[in-house]
């Protein structure tokens, strides 16, 4: 950091002190209680098809469900304090919380034993109208800090089709929502992708960037996220 970068962060940190994105406690992105309290997924007992806490035996939501990728890992449960963290990030109160969120998706990634697997790393990209209600896209910040830790190129292979605000929709509508969400924007698209998002509720948005990648060349599609919704 230069000079001024530094200046700069020494007034912003006047201005507004850095405050824990889960407890507000002054100091630090993170606390140390808060980074203890994270609803981390076990992932030994978690589904292996949708990354579901407590699912390796029953998920139900796989029962009735297939997905077009293969895997997926969840780094928390959509719980406190991953769920305010996640809020704050992407309602752009709190940008710097990138490579904390990073980290706990890199390590999930990790856990797995997926460090080594994907040829390229493609974040779910934002709605033009969320990338400007928030003025940023907030996955692919996310992204890049993972693509770093882990030495694997991020690759921004989709854009989004336009319209795809999924609240208030039931499981049939998202369904036929999410089917044409993307367009694909690279012109080759790597073996073994690891496509990454925030939340995983339904799955139907993963579900079809997957389908997309794998109609557009890929072979395997895993998915990582920072929170299963459950
Ligand atoms: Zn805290
Ligand atoms: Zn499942």
């Amino acid at each position: 950091m230069g000079l001024l970068g530094e200046i700069l962060d020494a007034a912003l940190e006047i201005v507004a002190p850095t405050r824990c994105a889960g407890c507000d406690l002054p100091g630090e992105l993170l606390c140390e209680r808060c980074r203890r309290d994270l609803p981390l997924v076990e992932l030994q007992g978690a589904c292996p098809s949708c990354g579901a806490p407590f699912g390796r035996i029953v998920c139900t939501e796989c029962w009735e469900r297939r997905y077009g990728f293969a895997q997926a890992v969840a780094a928390c449960s959509l719980e406190r304090p991953m769920s305010r963290l996640i809020t704050l990030y992407k309602d752009g109160a709190e940008r710097r919380l990138a490579p904390v969120l990073g980290a706990e998706l890199t390590k999930a990634i990790r856990d797995s034993g997926w460090a080594d697997w994907p040829s390229a790393l493609v974040p779910i990209p934002a709605t033009p109208a969320a990338i400007r209600r928030r003025g940023f896209d907030h996955i692919s910040s996310v992204v890049a800090t993972v693509a770093a830790s882990l030495g694997v190129p991020a690759l921004g292979a989709l854009e989004s089709s336009g319209a795809r605000d999924l609240r208030g929709l039931g499981r049939e509508e998202r369904s036929v929502a999410t089917a044409s969400a993307f367009r694909l924007i690279c012109a080759d698209v790597p073996p073994r992708v690891l496509v990454i998002d925030d939340v995983f509720t339904t799955g139907s948005t993963l579900n079809a960037a997957a389908d997309l990648l794998l109609a557009s060349g890929a072979g395997e599609v895993r998915v990582a996220v920072l929170a299963r919704s459950w």
